[in-house]
């Protein structure tokens, strides 16, 4: 997941849909009007902190004021240490971490990957494998062949008690007013194979599970969520194939959750229109739009977005993925960070390549 998902396979067409106005939102968010320069990162240890740590200045140089740090089960989790992933940030390594982000004016964002992305190839993550009454397809696909990835049950009335103890971790730990849910290409949901979902509404399922996050990070911690906006496209309207939008029945869960949750709308390919885009502001959410390579991609990408936030500032900026094509080591040297995150500085006049 963290090497090989989002993959580029398809091509976006459709009707550009005009952004609605700017409906300003509060929150646990950073200040209105200002643009979140963005870089996702997997990181799975203290010692990778470390080496991300020395990168910060030469990040901040290049305009990057949020950090998405996508650390799963890789953490050293107190409330449920036989949930542990190896190897592990420590919550010291991570507040360590933050403080030092902190003082270049970067804010530090943790993920954890929810619902979907609960295995990569045959390796099933700790959740799922120490709670196997919590996989939507338990005992199916062994070794995890024919799947892409595994799903949780967004119907079992166990599984959110557990991952909210680990999403109060990681933001304890990292001192963060934001929390990224992930919740990309779910494509097991609404199963067959699971009692309390099969024949389902697969879009009402989805929606449970944003909800029933939102509720907890919004609703009871007062952070900012954040998830990635590919379940919530439809890829027959959109035009998109099933990775970068919906072919399995999820998209109508975008009238079913709240706007507040900043949607991370990602696509790789270079294109002149992104009509995913105004289609989610029209639908009233923030926008962060996440591309990632090659530079001519991200070029058109962050082009296209920064035209769109000069209509409407729900358009909260641009964030780079990097899925270890940048490294923790590398990162402050990568292209499509240090080459276009710098167009989204105030002032700047963009770049073209
Ligand atoms: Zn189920």
């Amino acid at each position: 997941m963290r090497i090989q998902h989002h993959l580029p396979f398809v091509v976006c067409v459709g009707l550009l849909v005009l952004a609605a106005g700017c409906r300003t939102q509060t929150g646990a968010t950073a200040p209105v009007g200002q643009t979140w320069r963005g870089v996702h990162l997997a990181v799975e240890s203290d010692r990778r902190l470390a080496v991300l740590q020395g990168q910060l200045p030469k990040l901040a140089a290049d305009g990057v004021n949020v950090l998405v740090i996508q650390v799963d089960y890789h953490f050293d989790f107190q409330s449920h240490p036989e949930l542990r992933d190896n190897p592990f940030i420590t919550r010291a390594g991570a507040r360590a971490f933050s403080r030092a982000a902190r003082k270049l004016g970067i804010r530090i964002i943790p993920e954890l990957d929810c619902l979907g992305h609960q295995s990569w190839a045959k390796t099933t993550f700790p959740l799922l494998a120490k709670y196997p009454q919590f996989d939507e397809t338990r005992g199916q696909f062994p070794g995890n062949k024919r799947i892409y990835c595994r799903s949780w049950c967004p119907s079992n009335p166990g599984v959110n008690k557990v991952v909210f103890a680990l999403i109060d971790e990681l933001t304890d730990a990292f001192q963060a007013d934001a929390f990224h849910v992930g919740m990309d290409e779910v494509f097991i949901i609404a199963d067959p194979h699971c009692p309390r979902c099969r024949g389902r509404d697969p879009a009402k399922l989805f929606a449970k599970a944003v909800n029933d996050l939102h509720r907890h990070i919004v609703g009871k911690r007062g952070l900012a969520m954040l998830m990635w906006g590919d379940r919530l496209l439809d890829a027959n309207t959109m035009g998109c194939g099933r990775w970068e939008a919906s072919a399995n029945g999820t998209a109508r869960a975008a009238d079913l959750i709240p706007k507040d949750i900043v949607l991370c709308d990602w696509h790789y390919r270079e294109q002149t229109n992104y009509p995913s885009v105004p289609f989610l502001l029209a639908k009233g959410f923030r926008v962060w739009p996440s591309g990632f390579q090659p530079l001519a991609a991200t070029e058109a990408f962050s082009r296209f977005s920064l035209e769109q936030r000069r209509r409407n500032k729900r358009v909260l900026g641009y964030l780079c993925t990097t899925w270890n094509k940048a490294t923790p080591a590398s990162a402050g040297d990568w292209p499509p960070i240090t080459e276009i995150l710098p167009n989204w500085k105030p002032d700047r006049v963009p770049r073209r390549f």
